[in-house]
């Protein structure tokens, strides 16, 4: 059995718990469709990212979630890209977890993202 040295689960892209039975549903990355095995059904994984960003876009997160779920929507976006925002100071915390670490804003980082890492120097009009 060969176990990854960096994470202990790399499961795909969330998307979202099954309508039917609630289990978490990860999407192979690059995959249109997710599968559910206990109810055999297929999701489109696209609408259900959707929701689940707009879901999140108000929620705290920790930098490792937040590169997570902008990854997970197609924003390829890094945990060190994340990092660099807060090293930066263009991301904020906005809060803090039980374990007392940062949180930050999803919608401030989605923002960060879709402006790509030159926003300095160059604006698109
Ligand atoms: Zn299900």
């Amino acid at each position: 059995m060969v176990v990854a040295a960096s994470d202990t689960h790399e499961p795909g892209v969330y998307a979202g718990p099954c309508d039917i039975c609630g289990d978490e549903l990860y999407a192979k990355p690059g995959a249109r469709v997710v599968h559910c095995r206990l109810c055999n059904v297929d999701y489109d994984v696209e609408p259900r990212r959707q929701k689940l960003l707009k879901k999140a876009e108000s929620k705290l997160l920790g930098a490792a979630d937040i590169a997570r779920v902008l990854t997970g929507v197609g924003l390829k976006v890094t945990p060190e890209r994340v990092r660099t925002w807060i090293a930066r100071e263009q991301l904020k915390p906005a809060g803090i977890d039980r374990a007392r670490r940062p949180l930050y804003r999803l919608r401030d980082a989605q923002r960060l993202a879709e402006q790509g890492p030159f926003k300095a120097t160059r604006q698109a009009a």
